[in-house]
């Protein structure tokens, strides 16, 4: 079995990368994927740790993008964009990330300016000291939470950060369309993260699956721990119409997601073959 969907304290895991990669030695992962959000950090602290153990480790990201909608009328619909690298990314991509952190500090900049407005601060060096470059609402959360202006993490997003909280600040994500593209010339493969949170059904996801694979999107993300088993099912076929490949994982997070296990996702809802790698290492000829 393998784990191409984690976490790690490099960004809004509560795992170390040491953490990760002992305990994925010690349930038997074949392989694993560390896809912080918007950083590497964590792959290349696991990195010798990995090899000593002799756990495969992919070179993996995860990326907040925009979908605009067609038409251009309506709110843009943010998309999680998974990347993994079989060969170790270059420089316009690293630079490229560092430009997507320095979005991300803006916003939480403007963030705790709004929650200080609403009675409820938190430092913006409180956030960078448990956040380090990767700093993003859940720190904010977690830190609403010991302060006791929440008693949960889901109530510090409920009324605060989340889309429809009080403090909510837009983050200026690049569009879906030039997240695939960075990955793709920096020689990675796209997948959609965790379909599902498209919350869109029948043919109005097909119709989204679709303007993705035009625009380039290589697979899609058919285990995850928030997936039923039927959505398992609807995600491969969906991705053989499109000719997408499959990737798979259980997006743990430690204690910031409550209830999903490192490999096996929410009570074993997650089981990815070794076969799932094979197929993304024949499309990047590795
Ligand atoms: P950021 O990238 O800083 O905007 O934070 C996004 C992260 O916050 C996501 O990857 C989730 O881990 C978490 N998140 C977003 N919305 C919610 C929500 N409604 N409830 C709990 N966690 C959330
Ligand atoms: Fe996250
Ligand atoms: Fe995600
Ligand atoms: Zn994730």
């Amino acid at each position: 079995m393998i784990d191409l969907h984690i976490h790690t304290t490099a960004s809004d895991g509560t795992w170390t990368p040491g953490q990760v990669v002992t305990t994925a030695k010690h349930i038997g992962l074949d392989a694993i994927s560390i896809t912080d959000h918007d950083t590497f950090a964590g792959y290349e602290e696991a990195r010798p740790l990995a090899a000593r153990e002799g756990v495969q480790l992919i070179c993996g990201i995860e990326l907040s993008t925009k979908l605009h909608p067609a038409g251009g009328t309506g709110r843009p619909k943010t998309v999680h964009l998974l990347g993994y690298f079989l060969r170790p990314p270059g420089a316009v991509l690293l630079d490229w990330v560092k430009l997507q952190q320095q979005i991300r500090h803006e916003r939480n900049v403007e963030l705790a300016a709004r929650l200080a407005e609403l009675g409820v601060p938190v430092a913006m060096e409180e956030v960078r000291e448990r956040g380090r470059t990767m700093a993003g609402r859940p720190h904010f959360a977690s830190l609403m939470v010991e302060k006791g202006y929440v008693s949960t993490l889901q109530e510090a997003f409920d009324k605060y950060l989340d889309e429809k909280g009080a403090a909510y600040v837009d983050k200026h994500d690049p569009s879906l369309a030039e997240g695939i593209r960075q990955i793709r010339e920096a020689g990675g493969i796209p997948s959609l993260a965790h379909p599902i949170r498209l919350n869109r059904f029948g043919n109005d996801e097909e119709d989204l699956i679709r303007q993705m694979a035009k625009m380039g999107l290589q697979a899609i993300e058919a285990w995850h721990a928030d997936h039923t088993p039927r959505h398992r099912d609807r995600y491969e076929f969906l991705a053989q119409r499109y000719r997408l490949a499959v990737t798979g994982g259980s997006d743990f997070h430690g204690d910031n997601k409550p209830g999903v296990e490192l490999g096996t996702g929410k009570g074993k809802n997650v089981a990815v073959p070794r076969k799932v790698l094979e197929r993304l290492r024949s499309l990047a000829r590795v």
